[in-house]
């Protein structure tokens, strides 16, 4: 899915150049290359005269040879990983006493409340270019997932399922039983006082029903139990199919995340924004779970405060599929309120653009009249070239004007 290397294929290490050379052809090289970094890069690598770059991870040892700006980019994403890591790994043994600083507001720092809240969904496309994974082939891989998943478990509940067949008998059964043991009762009270020995068997035949009542009863709760329990299986299968579907994306936005953040927002924020990055992942969570997540004794802040800190600072590697004003994060492909922001910016481009026209429309108009009626001599060309400088010149008064104002 990445068209660049990132860290070791092997086991998620950090890469680092051990040595270079520029490459004549070599086809166990170029093989490797083509493994790691895609048929295009990798061929070109061996086959070509260019320099070439050898990577060792540190952790296990693995080689691999590319290209020095693939070999360059690597390097620099391995040193923004353990950096990472490192944060995570000092996050997790303070999350369950989390200090989040008492930050100043945004505006008292001179910021407009809106300077970073939308930057993310301004910027996106020039950011989504550098996550380096194409985010509409990830997600149309995880949609394929979840109907292979829906489609096993609508099997599973049709009527024609065995299971289900199965399940449909005895819950008739437990109803033919039910139907029968209460005529023997209704019996049973109509033989009043004597009729022993008649009365003996009915009681029989109603105790014999109630424990094959039982029996049928033990066996449909057993199948519903089943069908349930298959049911959470796929579920988490599903989940854990589209979690790992999604790891690299994840994991590249959270470095590229941590790293905006550290070039972007105020020093004062970065612990706590950190302490957000790391609890995110590939689904939405509002202001209630990552409270939950950072804060679980909801000891440092309440709610609305955490919702209000992460609320100023945007970044572009934090995607929001929140409804309305609430706001639900994740590491993933845009959500809807980018969508819909950058709609409302694209239909206010449109009808700014629109009306400049309909105006230009209405200055020509006129000035054409005047025009005819004052040089009615002169040849329609010069006429016209008459009309376009004085609309010209009415449109720049116009643009200086609303400049001023
Ligand atoms: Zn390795």
């Amino acid at each position: 899915m990445a068209n660049t290397i990132d860290l070791c294929p092997q086991c998620r290490g950090r890469l680092v150049p051990i040595g270079e050379r520029t490459g004549g052809f070599s086809a166990k090289k170029a093989v490797i290359g083509t493994v790691v970094a895609g048929g295009a890069v990798g061929l070109a690598a061996g086959a070509t005269g260019k320099q070439l770059v050898t990577l060792q991870c540190v952790k296990c040892g693995y080689i691999i040879e590319t290209d020095a700006k693939t070999a360059k980019e690597a390097t620099e994403f391995g040193e923004a990983f353990e950096q990472y890591c490192e944060l995570q790994e000092q996050l997790r043994r303070q999350r369950c006493k989390l200090e989040i600083p008492h930050v100043k507001l945004v505006h008292q720092y001179g910021y407009g409340m809106n300077e970073f809240k939308y930057a993310g969904y301004v910027n996106r496309a020039k950011d989504r270019e550098k996550i380096g994974i194409d985010i509409d082939a990830v997600e149309k891989e995880v949609a394929a997932a979840r109907q292979k998943y829906d489609k096993k478990i609508q099997l599973l509940n049709t009527p024609d399922a065995s299971e289900q067949r199965e399940l449909s008998e005895l819950r008739k059964k437990q109803q033919n039983l039910t139907k029968e043991k209460s005529q023997c009762e209704a019996e049973l009270a109509a033989l009043g006082f004597f009729k022993f020995a008649q009365k003996k068997a009915v009681q029989e035949k109603i105790a014999s029903l109630s424990n094959e009542l039982a029996s049928v009863t033990e066996k449909k709760d057993q199948l519903d139990r089943i069908i349930q329990q298959q049911q959470e299986k796929w579920q988490a299968e599903e989940r854990a199919e589209i979690i790992q579907i999604r790891s690299e994306l994840v994991e590249r936005c959270r470095v590229l995340a941590y790293e905006w953040m550290k070039e972007n927002l105020p020093e004062e924020y970065h612990q706590f924004l950190s302490a957000v990055y790391s609890v995110l992942d590939d689904e939405g969570k509002d202001s209630e779970e990552l409270h939950q997540l950072l804060d679980p004794e909801t000891e440092s802040m309440t709610t609305l405060q955490l919702s209000q800190r992460i609320g100023y600072f945007s970044n572009p590697y934090v995607s929001d599929c929140g409804q309305g004003f609430s706001f639900s994060l994740y590491f993933g492909a845009d959500g809807a309120r980018d969508r819909s922001m950058l709609q409302r910016l694209a239909q206010k481009e449109e009808r700014e653009k629109a009306e400049k026209a309909a105006k230009i429309e209405r200055y020509r108009k006129a000035t054409e009249k005047l025009i005819k009626e004052r040089y009615p001599e002169e040849s329609a060309s010069e006429r016209e070239a008459r009309v376009q400088r004085i609309v010209d010149s009415m449109i720049q008064t116009d643009t200086e004007l609303e400049n001023h104002s």
